[in-house]
C-alpha cells in the first residue's frame, strides 16, 4: 500500500467525508512535505499555509455538523499561478505581475473549493505559461522530482511536480499547447486537458484565449476524472463556455475498452521520437487490444502542420493580450516621463525574453501586408486540421499517441533553442487547435528511469470516452513506481 501521504483524492474524500481522518490532518500532512522538500523542487510559487488550514477547518466542521462537504472533502489541490484567487498572490511567475493580489477567483477554482477541496498553494509555470520546461519562470526553474537537474516540462510544470511529489493529489494546471499533457507525461502523473469551453475560463488569465484551456493533474485516472468533473460546466462569466450538460465521467469509468474503435495516427509515426517512447506507444496499443480494443492505423493528414500553424496563432493572441500590462491598469509600474517611456520601460522591465520574443512574433505576424500571409494561413491550417480529425472520428472512437517526443530533458538543455524547444508540443498541440480533450497517462520508465506518457485524444465532448479508455490503459500499464524522494 502506498504511504497515507501518496494517497488518491477520492480515497482521502472518502476517509474525510466518513471522518475517518480530518481534514486538517491531511494538510498538515501535505504542508510538512512541502515544507520538507520543496527547497529542492521549486513547485510553489506560495504556498498558502493559513488559508489552508482555515479551509480544512471548514470541511471538518461541516462533517462534524452532519453536511456533506462535497466530493473532493479534504482534497489539497495546488493551483497554477495563471488562475486567480481572491487575496492570494497570482504572478503568472512573471515579474509584470509580481505582486498582484487579485480581487475575484476563477471559477474553475472556485467550483473546487466548493467541492470541498482545500487550496495548498500557487504553483511555479513559465511566464505567462510560454513554455515546455518552466525554465521560463522569471523566479526560479522548477527541477523534476524524478531527477533534480532534468526539467518537469511546462508550462504548468510546478503543478506536474507538486502531484508527483506528493505536494498535493490534485492539481490544476492549464493547457493551451500542451502545458498540462506535456508536464505530466515528463513528470510520470496524468495530466488531461478538457474540450475548449468545457470549463471556464473566467479568472485565468488569458495567454492565447482560443486555446486556453484549464485541466487536472493527478496520480490516478479516476482522480483526473473527479477534478475534471468538479471543475467543467456551463458559466455565464465566460462566454465561450459551453452550455450543454456534462457527461458523468464516472458513470462508465469501468466499462472497459471492448469493442472501441482505437486509432494510432499515421503521421505521429515520425523522426526525433525517442525509441523508448515509441516502443511505450506501441506495446499501450497492444494492451488495449489484448482488453478488445480494435486498433488501427489512421490518417491525419495535417497533424505536423498544427505545430507550426499554433506558433503564429499563439503568439498572434498572446501580443494582443498582453498589450494590457501597461503600467496604468494593473501590474508593475517604472516610472517615466511621458506615457510611453513609462509603459515601455515597465515592459522591458517586467517581461522576460520568451514574453518578448512572443509579443514581437505576434505583432508581427498580425501587421499590415503579412496578416493574410501567417495569420490568415494558419487559421487555414486549423480548419483543415479540425476537418482531418473529423474524418478520423468517423472510422475510430479515440486516437492513442505519445504525449512527448522524450523523455525529461536536462534543465539548460533546450533553453538556448527555442525552436527545439517549441518540438517538444508536436503530439499535443493538435489537439489545443482542434478544441478537443486529450490526457496522458504514465506507462513506464525509460532506461535512465525517467517516465514516459501515452496520449489518449477524443473527439469534441468525448470526455467519457477518452478517462475510460485512460482507465484500462493505467490498468494494465501498471505503473507504480515512485520518484525517490
Ligand atoms: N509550450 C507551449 C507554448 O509555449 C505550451 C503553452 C501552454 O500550453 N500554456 O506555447
Amino acid at each position: 500500500m502506498r504511504p497515507p501521504i501518496k494517497m488518491t483524492a477520492l480515497d482521502i474524500a472518502a476517509l474525510v467525508r466518513s471522518r475517518e481522518r480530518s481534514a486538517s490532518e491531511v494538510v498538515e500532512e501535505h504542508l510538512a512535505r512541502i515544507a520538507a522538500h520543496d527547497s529542492a523542487i521549486g513547485a510553489f510559487l506560495t504556498v498558502d499555509e493559513d488559508g489552508a488550514r482555515a479551509a480544512a477547518a471548514r470541511v471538518d466542521d461541516s462533517v462534524r455538523q452532519g453536511s456533506d462537504p462535497g466530493s473532493l472533502a479534504g482534497v489539497p489541490v495546488a493551483i497554477k499561478d495563471v488562475l486567480c484567487t481572491e487575496g492570494l498572490r497570482t504572478t503568472c511567475a512573471s515579474r509584470i505581475l509580481e505582486d498582484y493580489v487579485p480581487p475575484y477567483t476563477a471559477t474553475a477554482v472556485s467550483r473546487l473549493t466548493a467541492a470541498g477541496a482545500v487550496v495548498i498553494g500557487k504553483t511555479n509555470m513559465d511566464e505567462f505559461a510560454m513554455g515546455s520546461s518552466t525554465e521560463n519562470s522569471a523566479f526560479f526553474p522548477c527541477h523534476n522530482p524524478w531527477d533534480p537537474d532534468r526539467v518537469t516540462g511546462g508550462s504548468s510544470g510546478g503543478s506536474a511536480a507538486a502531484v508527483a511529489a506528493g505536494f498535493a493529489p490534485l492539481a490544476v494546471g492549464t493547457d493551451t499547447g500542451g502545458s498540462v499533457r506535456q508536464p505530466a507525461s515528463l513528470c510520470g502523473v496524468v495530466g488531461m486537458k478538457p474540450t475548449y469551453g468545457r470549463v471556464s475560463r473566467y479568472g485565468l488569465i488569458a495567454f492565447a484565449s482560443s486555446l486556453d484551456q484549464c485541466g487536472p493533474f493527478a496520480r490516478t485516472v479516476p482522480d483526473a476524472a473527479a477534478c475534471f468533473r468538479a471543475m467543467a460546466g456551463h458559466d455565464p462569466a465566460d462566454s465561450t463556455s459551453i452550455p450543454s450538460e456534462v457527461q458523468d465521467v464516472m458513470a462508465g469509468l469501468d466499462d472497459g475498452v471492448a469493442g472501441l474503435r482505437i486509432g494510432l495516427v499515421r503521421e505521429f509515426a515520425t523522426e526525433g521520437v525517442q525509441k523508448e517512447v515509441s516502443d511505450a506507444l506501441a506495446s499501450a496499443a497492444d494492451s488495449l487490444a489484448g482488453a478488445g480494443a480494435g486498433v488501427t492505423e489512421v490518417s491525419v493528414p495535417s497533424a505536423l502542420y498544427g505545430l507550426p500553424a499554433y506558433y503564429v496563432i499563439n503568439p498572434a493572441e498572446c501580443s494582443s493580450n498582453l498589450a494590457r500590462y501597461d503600467g496604468v491598469r494593473q501590474g508593475l509600474r517604472v516610472p517615466g516621463r511621458t506615457y510611453l517611456e513609462m509603459s515601455g520601460a515597465t515592459r522591458d522591465h517586467g517581461f522576460g525574453p520568451e514574453v518578448k520574443r512572443r509579443i514581437m512574433l505576434g505583432t508581427y505576424a498580425l501587421s499590415a501586408g503579412y496578416y493574410d500571409a501567417y495569420y490568415g494561413k494558419a487559421q487555414r491550417v486549423r480548419t483543415l486540421l479540425i476537418r482531418d480529425f473529423e474524418k478520423a472520428y468517423e472510422e475510430c472512437d479515440v486516437l492513442l499517441a505519445p504525449t512527448s517526443p522524450t523523455t525529461a530533458f536536462r534543465l539548460g538543455e533546450k533553453a538556448a533553442d527555442p525552436l527545439s524547444m517549441y518540438l517538444s508540443d508536436i503530439f499535443t498541440i493538435p489537439s489545443n487547435l482542434a478544441g478537443a480533450p486529450a490526457i496522458s497517462v504514465p506507462v513506464g520508465l525509460d532506461g535512465q528511469g525517467l517516465p514516459i506518457g501515452v496520449q489518449v485524444l477524443a473527439p469534441v465532448l468525448g470526455e467519457a470516452v477518452m478517462f475510460r479508455t485512460a482507465r484500462v490503459l493505467e490498468a494494465l500499464a501498471n505503473f507504480t513506481q515512485e520518484p525517490p524522494l
